[in-house]
């Protein structure tokens, strides 16, 4: 589980992250869900350890966190630019996050080749990250990601550089994935379809504040503010 208790954050006189207050459970998928700029990315940020929060206190199971650095929290993390190791083929992408943490030769080989099995490219294990296509490439920082059993996955716009078959692909495939390693993951974006189809809670954002942590259903048919209303409902 992650609990966010009156986490801050401000950017000179800018208060970017007021007051959050979020508890996820276990297993759950959780969408963090708002227009660019209300603070999606700098909540996300803080979790993972790269910002540091201004206030509160945050806990993963029972430990607090704010004082953890990034690589001991036991968060894996994708982003929109999936950020591999160009020099590396793919199994060695997917094997660093384990060399990092010491596991055994042994150990790292079956590792490795369960997490590329579960993003179904175990046959690309020996190319380089320029032979494969974005949606493979997003694919191995997928396996890259979950490969050291980390208790949270953090996503941050993870599909926004997929043309629209693939987003829709990748779609299924995560909620699949999430669903086969009952992982708890937070996941960000500006788009409303995506938020309603895959998450178990959408937390929505707006100017630095969570507005309303609801299901899909709750959150379109008892909105809690007219932005809500607006911004949910609005379809691209
Ligand atoms: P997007 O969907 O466009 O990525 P977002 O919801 O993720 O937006 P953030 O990236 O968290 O929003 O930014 C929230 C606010 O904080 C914005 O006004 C942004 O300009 C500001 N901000 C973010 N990072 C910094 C920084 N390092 N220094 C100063 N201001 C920042």
């Amino acid at each position: 589980s992650l609990e966010m208790r009156k986490i801050q954050k401000w950017y000179g006189g800018l208060h970017v992250v007021r007051d959050f207050d979020l508890y996820v459970e276990p297993g759950e998928f959780v969408t963090f869900l708002g227009p660019s700029g209300s603070g999606k990315t700098t909540a996300l940020k803080m979790i993972a350890g790269f910002e540091p929060p201004n206030g509160g206190d945050m806990l993963l199971g029972s430990r607090s966190i704010v004082d953890v650095p990034p690589y001991e929290r036991g968060i894996g993390m994708v982003f929109q630019n999936y950020a591999l190791f160009p020099h590396m083929t793919v199994a060695e992408n997917v094997a660093f996050p384990l060399k990092v943490r010491r596991v055994a030769r042994g150990e790292i080989e079956q590792k490795v080749l369960r997490a590329l099995g579960l993003v179904k490219m175990v046959e690309y294990r020996g190319r380089y990250p320029n032979e494969l296509s974005g949606g493979q490439q997003q694919r191995i920082a997928l396996a890259r990601a979950i490969v050291f059993d980390p208790s949270l996955l953090l996503m941050d716009e993870p599909l926004g550089a997929l043309d629209r078959n693939l987003r829709e692909h990748m779609k299924i495939e995560l909620m699949r994935i999430q669903k086969e390693l009952n992982i708890t993951v937070i996941f960000v974006t500006h788009d409303q379809d995506e938020a309603l189809v895959m998450s178990d809670r959408i937390a929505v954002i707006n100017e630095g504040k969570l507005v309303q942590v609801a299901d899909a259903k709750s959150l379109y048919y008892r909105p809690q503010d007219r932005f809500v209303a607006s911004f949910v409902g609005e379809s691209n």
